[in-house]
């Protein structure tokens, strides 16, 4: 029987022109072979889409900004990838505090379009993740201590069901699905098109700051590292990254929200540590340092797979951590392996663990490592390392960030969503009760 519903919208089937770049995820070894993709231009054509692949019997995979670090969440063989990228409207109200963004921009986008009007927007490492898959997870980045995660400002969500119903959820409607909406992870309980954020005034400037080690000298820098960035001034937000040891170095690059001088002042315990080969602290317009910390990263050119694994330190590690950490520095190859930490507290401390769905609140740090590889036959080897690696370091961290997923990870929701699971379950029965929504890692509905 032919389906009742038509799609609409940019519709790309398989076998039309476009299929292979519509394919394209950051992960170049992306390998699902979606029947159809359907480019939404607006809420209706997603409320259609679903709408068709229920009568049609199809699997659904939302898509925004094609950033999943794993290659079977937003893309699935057979299915209807439901991709938001074409919806980018951005509406600042600077009397209200307030912007409405649709889930296609990229994070870049909006933090770039916000701060030339004089307004801040979170952002992460990276320019060109989507605010659709990046907020539902949490959002983490160099802003965090200042204001929150990504999904702490929150205020709104509009999203459309398993029934192809447009639903809305803020503190006061659908209370229970805003609270997932703040860290639960994308693909579980409908198809995001708008986030309401609240927005503070950015300042007319701010500081930035890039300090670059040689290899050798990580065990140093980061046991400093681990003591000074959870304590230090919460307008400062440092990301430490640590190479291979072939061809790596360690490198932190970060923002303060002030003075050059206090941040000279701030950084002193840290860049007093070894002997930085390069330093550069600067004052400069906001906008400029929103440039600064969002290096291009183009998606359709990238090469390397990865696999990652992440954690969070509420302590700083033990020498036995260092020893594995060495370890997987001296064996893994690819240029951008390593190991990538971003400091807590503040902002985020400041909202309790059950507040949102993002749980993982009172730790010091955040921590991943990733390895990564440009042949298809380097992956097993890779991959093993990364998971090995987390074996070891497992007495010292607690949890994963669901955005930064290891599937490898077993019972893995706890281990996610620590105490908030059970909860995240019974959200996930009342919307979504048929499990319309998954993919290998979704929360499945509670038993009722
Ligand atoms: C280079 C790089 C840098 C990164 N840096 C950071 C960082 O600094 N901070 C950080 O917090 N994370 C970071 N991440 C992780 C990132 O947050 C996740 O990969 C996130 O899921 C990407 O969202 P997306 O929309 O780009 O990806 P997609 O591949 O489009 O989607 C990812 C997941 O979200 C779901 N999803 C996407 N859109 C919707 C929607 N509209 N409605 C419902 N579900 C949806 C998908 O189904 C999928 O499960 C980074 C990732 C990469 C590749």
């Amino acid at each position: 029987m032919p389906s009742k519903t038509k799609l609409t919208g940019r519709v790309v089937f398989r076998g039309d022109p476009g299929y292979d770049a519509a394919r394209k995820n950051w992960d170049p070894h992306t390998d699902r072979f979606p029947k159809v993709f359907v480019f939404a231009q607006k809420t209706q054509d997603v409320s259609n889409a679903i709408k068709w692949a229920r009568e049609n019997k199809v699997p659904i995979r939302p898509r925004s900004g094609r950033h999943a670090l794993e290659v079977n969440l937003s893309q699935v063989n057979g299915g209807i990838v439901i991709d938001v990228s074409e919806m980018k409207k951005i509406r600042l109200n600077k009397k209200a505090g307030t912007v409405v963004v649709e889930t296609g921009n990229q994070v870049g986008r909006i933090a770039k379009t916000l701060a030339k009007q004089g307004f801040i927007a979170p952002f992460g490492d990276s320019p060109t993740v989507g605010i659709g898959g990046i907020t539902l997870g949490g959002g983490i980045g160099p802003l965090q201590r200042t204001i929150g995660l990504i999904s702490d400002n929150l205020l709104e969500v509009e999203m459309v069901d398993a029934k192809g119903r447009v639903m809305r959820a803020n503190k006061k409607c659908n209370p229970d699905l805003f609270w997932a909406s703040r860290g639960g992870g994308g693909g579980n309980f409908g198809v995001y098109t708008k986030y309401k954020l609240k927005t503070v005034r950015a300042p007319a400037k701010a500081t930035v700051f890039s300090i670059v080690w040689p290899w050798n000298q990580f065990e140093k820098v980061l046991k400093k590292w681990q003591v000074w960035a959870p304590s230090v001034d919460t307008r400062l937000g440092s990301e430490l990254t640590i190479g291979p040891k072939k061809g790596g170095n360690v490198s932190m690059l970060g923002m303060f929200l002030g003075s050059k001088t206090e941040a000279v002042r701030l950084l002193k315990p840290i860049t007093s540590v070894g002997t930085p080969t390069q330093q550069t602290i600067k004052l400069l317009p906001y906008p400029e340092v929103v440039d600064f910390m969002l290096a291009p990263d183009p998606i359709l050119t990238q090469r390397f797979s990865n696999q990652f694994s992440s954690g969070f330190g509420r302590r700083p590690f033990p020498d036995r951590a260092y020893k594995s950490i060495r370890e997987f520095l001296e064996k893994v190859e690819g240029k951008d392996a390593g190991f990538f930490f971003l400091n807590w507290g503040g902002a985020i401390a400041r909202i309790a663990p059950r507040d949102t769905a993002f749980y993982w609140r009172d730790p010091k740090f955040y921590v991943e490592w990733n390895s990564n590889w440009s042949k298809k036959s380097e992956a097993a080897k890779n991959i093993a390392v990364v998971r090995e690696t987390r074996r070891k370091l497992q007495p010292y961290i607690v949890g994963s960030y669901i955005n930064v997923p290891d599937q490898g990870i077993k019972h893995s929701g706890p281990v996610y969503y620590g105490a908030n699971y059970p909860r995240l379950r019974r959200v996930k029965a009342k919307y979504d009760p048929e499990n319309v929504f998954n993919n290998p890692q979704s929360i499945p509905p509670a038993r009722v």
